[in-house]
């Protein structure tokens, strides 16, 4: 089963970003029981301190009933907190005595020593009840409970600052995030996509030339670039000698191979003389193979040509749509096979070598109607766009696989292991060799069983 590869930095970023969000809400739990704590805490002294301080301001009637005393309220004025406290006296039964209740309570509370918490009205009160006496005297019913409450909400208040500190340092946390997930992307993830597209393009075109470049500041890159770098000098170096070897093989082998050629037209004239019928069928097979030989060779020397620097084949202005026309009513004419051929050809003017032209024209002709299937259609196309202009030749034929598409641009290198058709290989690696020649490239599009298009392109002004 395939496994689905994921990016490295996404993967990063949703690590970090997960144990970001795992860190941030376990501070928050920490930090929001510490406070519930400190809540508590807060409210249990400040209503403890307010007992005490009612404790001291009662007063009492004539029949003992207690009350608060003035002075109890009147130290407010000096006193700057905002949180609104209820006092109030209540029977040890629970009947209201005297002071502040809040809205809608209703309950009879109870003696208790701990911190309570209850809801009136929907709002939540701290609770502290004490005990209190009249006077020092221990007997019959004397006895009444000082309740003091306060809202969850007024003590929650106090702790705003501390919130909205906390949220401020989350969003400054993840604004970094964000600008560490923005900032990764685009000093990992962009320079891996952009050396990933330079060197598909390189094999693509087996351009080696071009060395691949990266100014950013992680080392890792720089050693991929680097060793890519060096693999492709090493590549480089392999082409040239392989070039050397064909442009020597093709040099010695020109002169032997025109005087056979050659030789085999005499030998025929004089089996045509004698009437000689197998000379001649032997002629014959002789004289077809060194004329394969021959192309071979001039292939071969036209390619080495194109790389060598110092030779430039000369130029002048080339209409593609009459280069395009010639070389498909040859192609038409000497085609076995029953092929439609469909054209739509725009004038064309570039400033190009003519012989260069028909080379690619034949080429991707030839191949198209050579891997087409017996009724095929075979459409070429020509035009140019402000900055291209393009050749290009479809067909309906048995299409290449993507592992054959990076090879077909190969010198010799043959896509039919069976070798069932004519050619040596070379057609396609010279037609690219032509277009880079003109700083431009050839782009395919195939699918397996349904066909082939091969684009040439160059720059419209190439010189
Ligand atoms: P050849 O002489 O073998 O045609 P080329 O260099 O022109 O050499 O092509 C290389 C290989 O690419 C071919 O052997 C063939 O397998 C494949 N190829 C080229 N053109 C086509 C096409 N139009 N449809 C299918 N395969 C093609």
């Amino acid at each position: 089963m395939l496994k689905k590869k994921r990016s490295l930095v996404t993967y990063t970023i949703i690590m970090c970003g997960l144990i970001m969000t795992v860190g941030i809400a376990c501070l928050l739990f920490i930090q929001n029981s510490i406070v519930k704590d400190d809540m508590e805490l807060q409210a249990y002294e400040k209503l403890l301190q307010e007992i005490r301080q009612v404790r001291w301001s009662l007063n009492y009637d004539k029949s003992d009933t207690p009350s608060i005393g003035r002075e109890y309220y009147d130290r407010y004025e000096d006193v700057e907190d905002d949180d609104k406290l209820y006092m109030f006296l209540q029977s040890i039964k629970g009947d209201y005595i005297a002071g502040e209740v809040p809205d809608g309570y209703n309950e009879k509370l109870s003696l208790q020593s701990d911190l309570d918490i209850k809801s009136f009205n929907g709002v939540k009160y701290y609770i502290l009840t004490r005990k209190a006496r009249v006077g020092k005297k221990n007997i019959g019913n004397n006895k009444f409970m000082i309740c003091a409450m306060v809202s969850v909400k007024d003590i929650k208040a106090n702790y705003r600052i501390l919130w909205y500190r906390t949220y401020t340092v989350i969003g400054v946390v993840a604004l970094f995030f964000f600008v560490f997930a923005v900032g990764l992307r685009k000093l990992v993830t962009v320079p891996m996509k952009e050396l990933n597209v330079a060197i598909d393009k390189s094999s693509q075109n087996l351009d080696f030339t071009e060395k691949l470049r990266y100014d950013g500041p992680f080392l890792e890159l720089d050693m991929i670039t680097e060793s890519n770098n060096n693999l492709y000098d090493r590549v480089r170096r392999e082409f040239e000698r392989q070039e050397e070897f064909n442009a020597n093989v093709s040099h010695e082998l020109r002169t032997p191979v025109a005087v056979m050629h050659a030789q085999c037209q005499l030998s025929r004239e004089i089996a045509e003389k004698n009437n000689d019928h197998e000379m001649l069928e032997s002629i014959a097979v002789f004289e077809r193979q060194t004329t394969r030989m021959k192309g071979l060779i001039e292939q071969l020397l036209q390619m080495s040509i194109l790389e060598k620097n110092n030779v430039n084949p000369s130029v002048e202005d080339v209409d593609l749509l009459d280069v395009v026309e010639s070389v498909c009513d040859d192609a038409e004419y000497i085609c076995k096979k029953n092929i439609q051929f469909r054209y739509d050809l725009v004038p064309t003017i570039v400033k190009v070598n003519m012989n260069l032209i028909v080379i690619v024209v034949s080429n991707l002709v030839s191949n198209a109607i050579k891997y087409s299937n017996e009724g095929g259609i075979v459409k070429v196309t020509c035009g140019s766009d402000s900055e291209t202009c393009y050749i290009s030749v479809r067909d309906e034929g048995r299409g290449i696989s993507k592992e054959q598409k990076n090879r077909i641009f190969e010198s010799f290198y043959r896509a039919d292991t069976a070798r069932n058709t004519e050619g040596f290989g070379l057609g396609l690696s010279q037609v690219m060799k032509i277009a880079k020649y003109y700083g431009g490239t050839v782009q395919v599009d195939s699918e397996v069983g349904k066909g082939s298009t091969f684009t040439f392109i160059i720059p419209v002004n190439n010189g």
